[in-house]
């Protein structure tokens, strides 16, 4: 019997369901979207006819058990199709950096929302693919955003994004607000100040970070692809998951400018703990922010 798109779609999810991936339909589908280089709608009218005996249908044919066998062994989707849409935009990704997550959204969104304004300058930690910086610089009206991470192959896929996503817009009209990419554990990634950032630089107006923030210890317990597939670096927050609040807090200050403000992601259940280690830091104003489904997402506060 010849093969049809349906057929290989079966098998595909069958395929998945056995090996235990949560939604095999749904990753099946768009894998073989991808195998055959086409869309829903080409699918939703061809996929009852028998494919023709073509080399190109061979090689997608081929293309796609490839990949359905990556997802059998839980390879995040978005590693396999090498994309993931944060902001309205794609971004590219890859097993080095963390998958960007609709949660995260709700972090951008809100400083957009409240700093509408032209000309300030962003510092975003950890930033992995850039998904934050990038997004703000796209969607926002900022002067500049610095962005570190400690992992020189995150910074390569932030840099792969910066070029995809704010490459020659320059031409455009809109004037892009820069984008630079340091690498350097947090806030050694600046220094020393006058060098990197430049001389007569004055202090960050907003801070944003989506830290690690998982407890060592709960990281066995999470889905094999992301405990598996995604960078343990970035998910980690040690023994307690706070580290990086707690060292942004202590350090954060002296890099900020008088009634700068900050925002991070955080667990659902940190928001009391954050919330005190930015007080006891000296930030005022802290606010525990929820994401779409209701979890306390961001902790935002200011530096006065
Ligand atoms: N939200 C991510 C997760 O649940 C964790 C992100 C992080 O540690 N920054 O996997």
């Amino acid at each position: 019997m010849k093969q049809t798109l349906q057929s290989l779609l079966t098998f595909g999810r069958n395929e998945l369901t056995r090996r235990g991936v949560p939604d095999p339909e749904l990753d099946a589908k768009y894998l073989l979207l991808e195998a055959f280089r086409t869309d829903m709608v080409h699918f939703l009218m061809n996929r009852s006819r028998p494919l023709p005996e073509e080399e190109e249908i061979g090689e997608g044919i081929r293309r796609y058990r490839e990949m359905i066998g990556l997802r059998g062994k839980r390879i995040p989707l978005q590693q396999i199709l090498g994309t993931q849409e944060f902001m309205g935009l794609s971004f590219y990704v890859n097993r080095h950096v963390l998958i960007p997550r609709q949660d995260t959204e709700t972090l951008a969104e809100l400083v957009l929302r409240e700093h509408p304004g032209e000309g300030e300058h962003i510092l975003d930690l950890c930033t992995g693919s850039g998904c934050i910086a990038i997004s703000l610089a796209r969607l926002g009206n900022f002067r500049r955003i610095t962005a570190a991470d400690l992992s020189a192959e995150a910074l390569k896929v932030a840099e792969r994004n910066r070029e995809g996503l704010l490459g020659g817009l320059d031409e455009g009209g809109k004037a892009s607000c820069q984008v630079e990419l340091l690498q350097g554990d947090l806030f050694l990634a600046l220094e020393p100040t006058e060098e990197v950032l430049g001389e007569g630089w004055d202090g960050f107006d907003v801070l944003v970070s989506n830290p690690p923030y998982i407890p060592s210890c709960d990281i066995p317990g999470l889905e094999a692809e992301v405990k598996d597939y995604e960078p343990r670096m970035a998910l980690d927050g040690s023994g307690d998951g706070l580290e990086f609040y707690r060292r942004i807090a202590r350090d954060g200050g002296r890099y900020l400018k008088h009634g700068a403000a900050v925002y991070l992601e955080i667990g659902y259940d940190q928001g009391e703990k954050v919330k005190q280690i930015l007080q006891e830091h000296g930030f005022c104003d802290v606010r525990i922010i929820p994401d779409a489904a209701g979890h306390d997402r961001v902790a935002a506060a200011g530096w006065s």
